[in-house]
């Protein structure tokens, strides 16, 4: 039933699976909706999405739980945040129902590719949405189109989480009242020259600044960011121009009624950097990474943490929020969609 795979080594890479759902939007509706063998998309030269880049996407996971069911973590937000960034960008919302609906079907359709428990790795979904029909003044296209593809991935850390490296960068990622809170495409690849430096100098990441006065942490260019102070309160950046991650929301819930401590949203400054105990990045991709190193123009801040392994507060919210998603822990009311 479960394709032969080597999961543990098969990495954040896209493997092509079975079945993708795609709907159209047309003449003001969206139609039901289908599954397709087909992962080619053909496009008019002048689709909306190719000349202004109108889109936006998703990302989530199934998993296969310790009792051998099969579950998605939190569809509802995603469905929820999508329809939030189809607003900004003008784009018509796909039903937030209809998306959860689109995500199980997907998931049953390709359940030979969602890996063994244990292996730590996962089925990736990727919902997306494309202007599709042609335009060339500067308006919102009339033709969409919503798709699901699914992708097993591997573990995110082969061989445990090691610290990572970061450094303060100096592009910016979103503005004051621009797109930083959806999860539109241009956000990303207005980012690829910035990680690609970073990558060139030695860095795993950006830490980008909030881009009006420059003072305080945002985020990096795909995961949100917490602290751990050194009385054991979890800290993350508040600012309306992060992405709102599901994983950290749901950090911050464990933090406070799993684990006991105290769960703090408050603006960080950069000049704080250098009192916090610990650091981890977080998103769906790889839950959390510990930050050991944090480089900012000459000036180099160590954790206390260390690079060695993850600080104890970032394993504690680490093992009890991948304990939820896998069936181990009693999980809150609404985060488990089980599946089959
Ligand atoms: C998707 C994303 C995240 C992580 O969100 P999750 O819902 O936790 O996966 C964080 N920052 C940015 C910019 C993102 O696009």
């Amino acid at each position: 039933m479960v394709k032969d795979i080597d999961w543990a080594n098969i990495g954040f890479s896209y493997t092509k699976t079975d079945y993708r759902f795609i709907s159209d939007y047309k003449n003001g509706k969206w139609d039901e909706g289908r599954l397709s063998e087909d992962a080619v998309i053909r496009l008019d030269e002048s689709a909306g999405v190719l000349q202004y880049a109108q889109t936006c996407f998703e990302g989530l996971k199934a998993y296969r739980t310790v009792d051998g069911h099969v579950v998605c973590f939190r569809p509802d937000l995603n469905a929820k945040r999508m329809a939030d960034s189809c607003a900004r960008l003008e784009m018509p919302i796909f039903p937030e129902d209809k998306f959860v609906d689109a995500v199980k079907q997907v998931v049953k359709a390709n359940l030979e590719f969602v890996p063994p428990y244990g292996t730590g790795a996962s089925l990736y979904l990727r919902p997306y949405m494309f202007a599709s029909s042609n335009v060339i003044g500067v308006k919102p296209a009339q033709e969409y189109q919503f798709r699901i593809f699914a992708t097993p991935v591997g573990p995110y850390f082969k061989g445990g989480a090691k610290p990572i490296s970061v450094k303060i960068s100096d592009f910016d990622r979103a503005a004051p009242h621009g797109t930083g809170h959806i999860k539109a495409g241009l956000n990303y690849a207005m980012s690829l020259h910035a990680i690609v430096q970073a990558h060139n100098e030695g860095f795993n990441e950006n830490f980008y600044l909030d881009s009006a006065t420059r003072t305080k942490i945002e985020e990096t260019g795909g995961a949100n960011i917490i602290f751990v102070t050194k009385d054991n309160k979890v800290v993350t950046p508040k600012s309306n121009t992060i992405l709102p991650s599901i994983t950290r929301r749901s950090l911050m819930y464990v933090a406070e009624h799993y684990l006991g401590l105290k769960a703090e949203e408050r603006e960080v400054y950069l000049e704080e950097l250098k009192d916090f105990e610990e650091c981890a990045l977080c998103g769906t991709a790889a839950v959390l990474s510990p930050v050991g190193r944090i480089y900012d123009h000459g000036k180099e801040i160590l954790l206390p943490s260390g690079m060695e392994k993850m600080g104890e507060v970032t394993q504690k919210l680490y093992d009890t929020l991948t304990g939820i998603q896998m069936g181990r822990i009693e999980p809150p009311e609404g985060w488990i969609e089980v599946i089959e």
